[in-house]
């Protein structure tokens, strides 16, 4: 194997060579990143990068703190959790005393995908049944039973559809969906979508395991929830017997800013709550919180054992950063620089008809881009066009929802009001050139 660098032409092309083809890469033109700190990432030639889309390296890329307790327990001791060790318990305990009661017991595992998956291995085991509602646009993971209860891979490219199991809930999309606002009587609404689909697996020859939601919607379009709807369609799955599954993979860990987890904006305690990606700030850890009852339920005599999940590095790592948010009040900072943030978005509505909508929740926001204010005509291309044009202005962000035109804002939550200004800047004068652009193509 070859020492001296790469160019990224040849990293391209060993890419193209070596790796499976199903895996993308961001940009027209691919960015080469050999380093990270804080919310900045840094290209071969030292060019420097404002990431504002990245959600794993939640308390800043290469967090000193965390990579010091990771290289200090590497340097120790790694092994799977069949031997006694204190990092796990004082883990748990920590994580744990963030959640409200009854959720107080958990496991470990190592990726976002790996937590669902055994969340709903929780919800079937515990209630006897197997069909799962789901929210339309949602992503949950990437394995087989994830792909199937996953609307945005199952209905998009490549997919099959959904199987008989799986029953996707209209989107609760305040500003697209056929119910507008935030308000309660739009969560209700929505909800009664959630009661109609239980209506049907209870009509049918079928079992109701639960119900698996995102507090706020990420690939849905970061989309906040009308007040009320998780509370009434959770209240609707418990009554038919089914259990509630919040997935806090990009939401948790003090993100929205107000709470330290999603569902407590929506009021709600879930029986069973996923978490990922910011968990370990880039390092694979992932988690899965639960009740007794259900824990006690799985313990049906097959183990459950994680090669890698609960690993004393792994652990060293997770309290690392819950000590980080901590000390460092970054549920606060995303409080305070998300609502700056969403003001400063807002503020550019009146210069830009391309802005149909900004929202979100302390650092989780999206800006959805519409052709016209009128019919919501999305406005793809020039979505995609600005984000090239932002990554030229020194910015990273990315595109999600159904319809692929909403900007989507979620920096690691050391992002500062100077990078808001910043952002806020850049955005404003790549919108008036793409209006420019527009016009001249037009012509
Ligand atoms: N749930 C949600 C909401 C996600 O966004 C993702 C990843 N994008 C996952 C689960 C799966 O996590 P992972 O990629 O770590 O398996």
């Amino acid at each position: 194997m070859t020492t001296r660098a790469l160019s990224k032409e040849e990293i391209l092309s060993q890419r193209r060579a070596f790796l499976g083809p199903s895996l993308s890469l961001s940009y027209e033109e691919p960015l080469l990143i050999l380093r990270g700190q804080g919310q900045y990432l840094y290209d071969e030639a030292g060019n420097r990068y404002l990431d504002v889309v990245n959600n794993v390296c939640h308390v800043g890329h290469s967090h000193p703190r965390v990579v010091a307790a990771l290289a200090e327990q590497a340097a120790l001791l790694n092994t799977n959790t069949r031997y006694l060790h204190p990092a796990i318990v004082r883990y748990a305990e920590k994580l744990l005393a963030t959640l409200p009661a009854p959720l107080e017991v958990c496991f470990f595992v190592c990726s976002g995908s790996e937590a669902n998956e055994l969340a709903l291995r929780l919800a079937r085991t515990y209630t006897g049944g197997l069909d799962t509602i789901v929210i339309v646009g949602a992503y949950h993971g990437n394995t087989a039973a994830l792909i199937d209860i996953s609307p945005y891979k199952h209905n998009g490219p490549g997919g099959r559809g959904a199987p008989p199991w799986v029953h996707a809930a209209p989107m609760p999309d305040p500003y697209r969906g056929p119910y507008k606002g935030y308000g309660r009587e739009t969560g209700a609404q929505y909800a009664a979508g959630v009661g109609a689909l239980l209506e049907t697996i209870q009509a049918g020859d079928r079992a109701l395991a639960g119900m698996i939601a995102e507090p706020v919607l990420g690939c849905g379009g970061q989309i906040v929830l009308p007040d009320g709807y998780l509370a009434e369609a959770f209240a609707r799955v418990r009554a038919a017997g089914g259990v509630c599954i919040a997935d806090e993979v990009q939401v948790g860990f003090g993100r929205v800013g107000s709470h330290f987890w999603g569902f407590e904006t929506q009021g709600v305690v879930p029986d069973i709550v996923t978490m990922g990606k910011p968990i370990g700030n880039g390092h694979p850890l992932a988690a899965v919180a639960t009740t007794r009852d259900i824990a006690d339920a799985f313990a049906n005599g097959m183990e459950y054992f994680n090669t890698f999940g609960g690993n004393p590095v792994s652990c060293a790592v997770g309290l690392a950063v819950l000590d980080v948010i901590e000390e460092e009040q970054l549920q606060e900072n995303a409080r305070r620089v998300g609502a700056y943030l969403l003001d400063g978005l807002r503020g550019l509505m009146d210069r830009h008809p391309l802005i149909g909508d900004v929202r979100g929740l302390g650092l989780f926001i999206g800006v959805e881009l519409v052709d016209d204010r009128e019919t919501l005509e999305p406005a793809a291309a020039e979505a995609s066009w600005i984000v090239e044009r932002m990554k030229e202005a020194g910015i990273l962000l990315s595109i999600d929802g159904p319809l692929h035109n909403v900007l989507k804002l979620k920096p690691p939550i050391v992002f500062t009001a100077e990078d808001a200004d910043f952002l806020v800047g850049a955005l404003d004068n790549v919108l008036a050139e793409q209006a420019d652009h527009r016009a001249g193509r037009e012509l």
